[in-house]
């Protein structure tokens, strides 16, 4: 990568904070000296023109101190009780800090849906966008007290890369307890070696994200969850660093060339719908399709119900689905025209037969082409 720091490019800064550094587990509070140091580094930047959004967890682990639920194996009610209860706590304490700087801050809780939904996406994406116009710092965590496990994030890494991405922001710094990808896991590897910057999200790459689970135990994400969404904001555009983000003022510390990994932003990054349509998270179903579709679909033609050899899930039209080879290898994804029942019934069969099938038509293709994106 080029020697110069993204970090000193920075116009648009998503800055996600992991649990495990907000949050004391031996006194169960808040680290508050910690966060001051934080909230002076973010007033600093902040100052100097960069506009900045903050994607904090925590919410769970200061809700589980102040409700004495340390410890325990908590049910999802209980553990939505405490999301409910340390949100109030993890915003009051952003707030708190950044007024001393004059700053405004603001709370926003986004569901699954709010960014998988497209509709959702571009409401979240003007409020968002209005709060940054006016010199607002909006402070994100998953709406946990309502998300269940079938319809939520889990993890704020990829709600960090899906925000950035959907603000369009260059620079995303996942602060975190590991200062990096190494390629096995140093806690265990002696052998493990850091990688300073990474140009090319290879298969290789990405597998090292299924070994190295190596972050505290505190937030629920770890270096799988980190690399995912390494692919969705280098994908738009947007340079992302996993540092180590414990000691105090990791962003006067990242600007000064701290040890950490940066994933270089492609240079070509799809437009807005593409990015969004690539990144999406939660495809509902798949279809298997023949290498005749594949080629096809290779010189940017549209998905039609003829290359298609089997569905599976459950999906409506407008839903997102993956579109696999033979092998099951993901190549691309897209919006579909039809529901998975509709594209049962034609799979198989040319166009001209849909209306003569269904008794309607929504068009040739199963996917448009301007609904598709090929993964690589
Ligand atoms: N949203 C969760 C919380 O605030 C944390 C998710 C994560 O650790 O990434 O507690």
């Amino acid at each position: 990568m080029e020697s110069l720091n993204p970090f000193t490019r920075a116009n648009l800064l998503v800055i996600k904070i992991g649990s495990a550094l907000l949050f004391d587990s031996v006194s169960g509070s808040l680290r508050s000296e910690w966060l001051n140091a934080l909230c002076d580094d973010i007033n600093k930047f902040h100052k100097q023109g960069i506009k900045i959004v903050l994607v904090s967890s925590g919410a769970i682990a200061l809700g589980r101190g102040r409700l004495g639920l340390l410890g325990e194996k908590l049910s999802l009610p209980k553990k939505q009780a405490c999301a409910a209860t340390g949100q109030v706590l993890l915003t009051q304490a952003y707030e708190t800090q950044l007024a001393q700087h004059d700053i405004q801050t603001a709370q926003i809780l986004l569901t699954l849906q709010d960014t998988e939904n497209r509709r959702r996406w571009l409401n979240a994406r003007a409020t968002l966008s209005a709060l940054l116009d006016l010199g607002v710092i909006p402070i994100i965590n998953e709406n946990d007290t309502v998300a269940t496990d079938e319809i939520r994030y889990g993890d704020n890494d990829r709600l960090a890369a899906r925000t950035a991405q959907m603000i369009g922001a260059d620079t995303l710094i996942l602060l975190s307890d590991i200062d990096g990808l190494y390629t096995g896991d140093p806690r265990h590897e002696a052998d493990a070696r850091h990688l300073k910057s990474i140009e090319d999200l290879t298969p290789d790459i990405i597998a090292m994200g299924g070994k190295a689970n190596f972050e505290s135990g505190v937030g629920s994400g770890g270096m799988a969850t980190k690399l995912a969404a390494a692919q969705i904001s280098t994908q738009a555009g947007c340079y992302m660093c996993i540092m180590d983000g414990q000691k105090n003022s990791p962003l006067s510390r990242l600007s000064g060339g701290e040890r950490c990994t940066w994933f270089k932003a492609s240079q070509n990054p799809k437009d807005a719908r593409r990015q969004w349509i690539s990144g999406h998270l939660d495809a509902k179903g798949s279809l298997v399709i023949d290498e005749g579709a594949v080629t096809a679909l290779c010189n940017g033609k549209s998905l039609l119900a003829a290359g298609v050899v089997s569905v599976t899930g459950a999906f409506a039209k407008g839903d997102t689905v993956k579109i696999l080879d033979s092998e099951n290898q993901e190549i691309a994804q897209g919006i579909a025209s039809y529901s998975a029942e509709e594209t049962q019934k034609i799979i198989g069969t040319k166009s001209s037969q849909i209306t003569e099938i269904l008794g309607y038509d929504y068009g040739a293709a199963l996917i448009h082409r301007d609904n598709l994106v090929m993964s690589q």
